[in-house]
């Protein structure tokens, strides 16, 4: 299959903002704007509501919103199904005292579903480094009007986890520059990525060392009992590998984190990690990957750290 084969393949996906719609209401919005409930890739005005994400909808891949008012105003947010994982799995807490980290936030996408999933509550800081994507995040921001979220232009490796304004944070989304590998179809437009055609070995070795670094940085806030890491890669060096050597860290032994086991990591998902690649079948079924070549979404993988020790079979 050619590029843009594959790309004509996934539909368009639309993640209702729940901060400011329903979905209900969102169905009835494209109803009367001649749209049809039925498969999105048998008709160009077919939609329907996704079976594994809750307020995402797919359309046909043709289907334009440059012109839509929902999306214009902040009600929708376009953005790849596989692209949804992480916030659902993060899964924080929509209370007043919830802190939640998303420590590599530009341009927004994935901060937007934490705060929506937050209801607004609490606070969701949200750090990027890079200036220019911060300016983007700030828009996306005011677009979806999302109230609870204090976004700081930093690098995340800098921030004091006893810091008294984070030391309570409980949830951290971790979605770090990645190869990008697994992009087919530019949903999720300003994505960072490797753009090279060809990613070599040394470049994805440095990026699994930096994406290593950012998951033992996460280890060391105190009161963190969550962590989600994700990437837009296909390769297993960005992926199992990195979970993997974040496993053995001392940060891990010391937390200590584990792997969330598959019923708390999207289980109607049939997808999983790569067993070849992990310690053992349990951390593969543990953790998620979306392929472009049979899930209708771009090449996605999607790993959960909690604390506390793994319950082995001896144990229960
Ligand atoms: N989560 C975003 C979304 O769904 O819209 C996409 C994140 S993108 C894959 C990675 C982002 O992390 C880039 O904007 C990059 O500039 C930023 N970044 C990379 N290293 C960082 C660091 N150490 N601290 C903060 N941001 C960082």
């Amino acid at each position: 299959q050619s590029g843009d084969e594959r790309a004509a393949s996934i539909p368009r996906y639309v993640r209702v903002n729940t901060s400011l719609w329903s979905t209900e209401d969102a169905i009835q919005y494209y109803l009367s704007r001649g749209f049809t409930l039925s498969n999105p890739m048998d008709s160009s005005k077919g939609f329907t509501q996704d079976a594994h994400i809750p307020d995402l909808l797919a359309f046909a891949p043709s289907t334009s919103f440059a012109d839509d008012h929902a999306y214009l105003g902040g009600k929708v947010i376009l953005q790849d199904k596989a692209s949804c994982f992480p916030a659902v799995v993060l899964a924080p807490p929509p209370t007043e005292n919830s802190i939640v980290i998303d420590a590599t936030a530009a341009p927004g996408n994935k901060t937007s579903h934490l705060s929506a999933l937050m209801k607004n509550k609490g606070k969701l800081y949200a750090f990027e480094r890079d200036r220019k994507r911060y300016g983007t995040l700030q828009k996306m921001l005011a677009t979806a009007k999302c109230q609870n979220v204090i976004p700081t232009n930093a690098d995340f490796l800098t921030v004091n986890p006893e810091d008294d304004k984070y030391r309570s944070t409980t949830h951290i989304l971790l979605d770090p520059s990645c190869s990008g590998s697994g992009i087919v179809n530019r949903l999720d437009h300003l994505i960072e990525t490797d753009e090279e055609e060809d990613v070599t070995n040394d470049r994805l070795a440095k990026l699994a060392a930096f994406q290593l670094k950012m998951i033992q940085h996460a280890m060391k806030f105190p009161k963190v009992q969550k962590i989600v890491y994700s990437t837009c890669s296909i390769h297993a060096t960005e992926n199992e590998h990195v979970v993997r050597s974040a496993l053995d860290s001392k940060e891990a032994n010391a937390g200590p984190f584990s792997l969330a086991p598959r019923d708390q990591v999207i289980p109607t998902w049939s997808r999983r990690g790569l067993p070849e690649e992990m310690n053992c079948e349990a951390d593969a079924d543990s953790v998620i990957r979306c392929s472009p070549d049979g899930d209708c979404t771009n090449g996605f993988f999607v790993s959960c750290f909690i604390r506390g020790n793994k319950l082995h079979e001896s144990n229960l």
